[in-house]
């Protein structure tokens, strides 16, 4: 008799932990509205150049403020709303309206002019606002890609569900759900509620950076508690475990390393400083967008 011996193949799991904790702090953008946002960004937080946490802030009548028209060159803003409206518009004549749960992914590419404002109902009567905003950087061989808008409602968004825990994905996978929006890099963004004591196991491509934003209770990952109001960068691996050590509520972010030079000014992102110049340039000469 002839054994033949098959080599023994093992899928590694390798489970990602807590590398470093950020603190938040609350600041004042735009026309003046309140965000909260990591103290430190910039290479640690890569790709994303910028995580904005909009509100919660509730706004007498005639208070709302949002960002009146600016420019955007180099990279992609990503608004979620969770309370509260907004309208959009920006100089490729696109217009729209935001509302619990929409999401939209602009690719500000070679350029586009918008404005990001409450609805006008909203302006007048006042009311809760509270959402996300975030910066996905682009790598240079896309900066200057047509500018493309990708609108999201919240019912065309999927949903994953499973013993206690509540995901929308927004973008790439959880639990077997995968989002529509098609990204420029593979990004993962989900947000996920949690009851106390439940417990979540994402996967992650083992090379992927990730971090978890939490915005509501505590949570525990390989021993470490991420509690409201920080962002937990975590190590490399193929999946994050998270345990729910109160009732929760966080995003879940990953996408690859660039690894290109990044300039920054204002509200563009190039790799130098002359393609910075150059933006400033174009917008002056009314030729960015
Ligand atoms: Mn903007």
């Amino acid at each position: 008799m002839v054994y033949i011996i098959r080599p023994f193949r093992t899928v590694m799991q390798e489970v990602r932990s807590v590398k470093t904790i950020v603190p938040t702090h609350t600041v004042m953008e735009g026309g003046g509205f309140q965000v909260r946002r990591p103290a430190a960004m910039g290479s640690l937080m890569s790709p994303f150049l910028l995580l904005d946490e909009m509100g919660p802030v509730d706004y007498a009548p005639g208070k709302a403020v949002g960002a009146p028209w600016h420019p955007h060159r180099g990279f992609e803003t990503v608004t979620y709303l969770l309370q509260g409206e907004m309208e959009h518009e920006d100089s490729s004549g696109a217009k729209g309206t935001l509302t619990p749960g929409d999401v939209q992914w602009m690719t500000a590419g070679k350029g586009i002019i918008h404005s990001e404002m409450p609805t006008s109902k909203m302006m007048l009567e006042g009311g809760m606002m509270h959402g996300f905003q975030i910066w996905v950087n682009l790598p240079a061989k896309d900066k200057m890609m047509n500018p493309r808008y990708q609108d999201i409602s919240a019912s065309e968004s999927p949903i994953a569900q499973e013993d206690g825990v509540w995901a929308r994905v927004v973008a790439g996978e959880c639990l077997g759900v995968e989002s529509s929006i098609d990204t420029v890099i593979p990004i993962t963004y989900v947000h996920v509620k949690m009851e106390q004591g439940s417990t979540l196991n994402k996967a992650l491509d083992l090379d992927l950076n990730g971090m978890l934003y939490v915005f509501k209770g505590e949570i525990e990952v390989e021993g470490k508690s991420v509690s409201d109001g920080s962002l937990a960068l975590l190590s490399n691996g193929t999946t994050v475990q998270v345990n729910a050590t109160q009732e929760s509520e966080f995003l879940i972010l990953a996408g690859p390393e660039i690894g290109e030079p990044i300039a920054r000014y204002g509200p563009f992102v190039m790799n130098t400083r002359e393609e910075i110049i150059q933006a400033i340039e174009d917008y002056q000469n009314g030729i960015l967008a």
